[in-house]
């Protein structure tokens, strides 16, 4: 699923390159894609486009007082191109058209229709559900105040980070990253964490997404591709040596996502048990 530096990007660049144009009319292709139906699509026909922003991991569009709000969930794509979908094209999802024969179009890999769109007014995309429940950004920095009363949860630090509610943008890539980068364990309470702990994990938070959004920005051109260049460490590296310290990056399979940690500097030198691994074992 993109995360936060992912979907900044992908609306930084979308944003530069559909503000300004004229929408000619819209298409909902995706079955369910759509999440409200008042005001109808047909009411953006006509409309300019202001710009496009990131909320949380989603894109707002905004056209005047209505607003597109649009969530990729995990295999969603939002670009923009220079001719119209085949109306064969089964990605499709939501299609924009704009004057001069582009379009802006939400797309989505896989056979599964999960990807969404709202439109709203634009006065109520933040009172909106999806909006609202969202904790502060993980970046930019957060100061150390509020980012200690965030982490006042004995959950554990792993799926808190990830927990939108909570901080918002942080993902299954990011999150080993960032813990890597502040070496805490994943399995850490974070209503545990001593105060230099909390502030490295505070700054790494904010380091990480920062350098990923200018990796981005030095690397994506006018086009946002399908893959994006993710300047990963420690995610999706099991097996490989840790560029810090040399020792084996280590992985624990979940149902649906894979953890990755060094084990000489996030977990005391344990190799946690990854359950898969035992089960397949028996
Ligand atoms: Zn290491």
């Amino acid at each position: 699923m993109p995360e936060l530096p992912e979907v900044e990007i992908a609306a930084r660049r979308v944003s530069a390159a559909v503000a300004g144009a004229r929408v000619e009319s819209v298409l909902a292709p995706g079955m369910v894609t759509m999440k409200t139906f008042d005001p109808p699509l047909d009411a953006l026909a006509g409309r300019q486009i202001g710009g496009v922003r990131r909320r949380g991991k989603m894109f707002v569009a905004e056209f005047g007082d209505l607003s597109l709000l649009i969530h990729l969930m995990s295999a969603g794509r939002l670009q923009v191109w220079d001719k119209r979908a085949s109306l064969r094209d089964r990605a499709s999802r939501l299609l924009v058209r704009l004057d001069g024969g582009r379009e802006l179009r939400l797309r989505e890999f896989g056979t599964q229709q999960r990807a969404w769109a709202k439109l709203l007014p634009a006065d109520a995309v933040e009172a909106d559900e999806a909006v609202a429940k969202l904790g502060p950004d993980a970046w930019p920095e957060l100061p150390p105040g509020e980012f200690a009363e965030l982490m006042d949860q004995s959950h554990h630090l792993h799926p808190l980070l990830r927990d939108q509610r909570t901080i918002s943008g942080i993902g299954r890539s990011w999150v080993d990253e960032i813990l890597w980068t502040a070496r805490l364990s994943p399995f850490k309470k974070a209503s545990d964490l001593e105060q230099d702990e909390r502030e490295r994990l505070r700054g790494a938070c904010a380091e990480r997404l920062g350098a990923a959004l200018d990796h981005y920005e030095d690397v994506i051109g006018a086009t946002v591709p399908d893959k994006l260049p993710m300047p990963l460490q420690v995610h999706r590296r099991a097996g490989e040596d840790c560029p810090r310290c040399g020792t084996r990056i280590e992985a624990i399979h979940f149902k649906d996502y894979v953890m990755c940690y060094c084990p000489e500097e996030q977990t005391g030198g344990r190799v946690l048990k990854d359950r898969r691994l035992s089960k397949l074992l028996k």
